[in-house]
């Protein structure tokens, strides 16, 4: 055998070992930003428009697919300005999707008032993207999808009868609690601060790629392709490329979001009333009456920082 048919030999035996083995499946991951245009406290002399365009800037750079920004119009409303963000996003090609008008608690509400609110933000959509995108999609506010299980079929029902599908999330370190401490420390200008945030958000970015993914195995004895759950804030902007080379670093390629949501996991409903909301996965464990693991992030340092 001379060495040109061996190395065929050897990359048709890579293939065969490829095909035997299901697990050799890389990682998959959606990112997708809430609260455009305007989330958290910003650090003085930063702009809305500034951090939007941080965040497009990353994405393009770093050949990342679409990725569905997730709007509050009522920020437009305080803030005419901000609508350079949605317009912004809008002509970058990524999508927008729905994330109720007034970032409404679906705990506080009926489901009549919440579907009123994403009606409402939808004219706002439309005004954005006036030919419409082929399916519309809804990201529940604090992944509150219903207290009771009453209110949980009511609002579904009725967000199907509009055409919407359910943005679900299951990858979650809740970034957004850096993004306030981050607007303070920068106000102080206090360097050993500001590094504590960069390493603590990187560090439980990390740790809870571990947490979801048990939580995917628990409930599905596989990982499902992921859906992150981000927010449009100035330290989330910051912090992104390296937040991406960290999951590049942990196995992960990227896709989008709908492309991650048809793997069939996603099918399933918890169908159950859930006063604290969570991740699908979390639901769906709940539902279960499955213990999930315990909250382990850095709340009270956070909240403390540069006060
Ligand atoms: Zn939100």
């Amino acid at each position: 055998m001379n060495l040109r048919s061996f190395s065929k030999l050897l990359a048709a035996a890579a293939l065969l070992c490829a095909a035997a083995t299901p697990r050799a499946q890389k990682l998959q991951l959606a990112i997708t930003v809430d609260d455009l245009p305007a989330h958290s406290e910003l650090p003085p002399g930063t702009t809305r428009q500034q951090v939007a365009q941080t965040f497009l800037d990353t994405f393009h750079r770093e050949h990342m697919p679409p990725i569905y920004g997730f709007v509050n119009g009522i920020r437009t409303e305080q803030a005419p300005a901000t609508m350079q963000v949605l317009q912004a996003w809008h002509n970058a090609g990524e999508p927008l999707g729905n994330h109720t008008w007034a970032h409404t608690d679906l705990n506080d509400q009926t489901a009549e008032q919440f579907l009123a609110d994403v009606d409402r933000n939808q004219m706002l959509l439309n005004q954005i993207d006036p030919h419409g995108q082929k399916q519309k999609w809804l990201r529940y506010p604090f992944l509150h999808e219903g207290d009771t299980v009453e209110k949980r079929r009511a609002v579904r029902a009725g967000l199907f009868a509009r055409g919407y599908r359910i943005a679900e999330v299951s990858m979650d370190f809740e970034d957004y609690l850096w993004n306030e401490p981050y607007a303070r420390c920068s106000a102080k200008n206090d360097p050993e601060a500001l590094r504590y945030l960069h390493d603590s958000y990187l560090e439980t970015a990390d740790r809870y790629i571990t947490v979801s993914r048990g939580l995917s195995q628990q409930a599905f004895h596989r990982d499902i392709p992921y859906v992150l759950l981000m927010h449009i804030g100035a330290f989330d902007a910051k912090m992104l490329p390296e937040l991406i080379a960290l999951y590049r670093q942990r196995g992960f390629t990227f896709t989008t979001m709908p492309k991650a949501l048809r793997d069939k996991a996603y099918k399933l409903d918890p169908d159950n009333g859930d006063i604290d909301g969570g991740s699908f996965t979390e639901l769906l464990l709940e539902a279960r009456q499955e213990t999930v693991a315990p909250d382990t992030k850095p709340y009270e340092t956070l909240d403390k920082l540069c006060r």
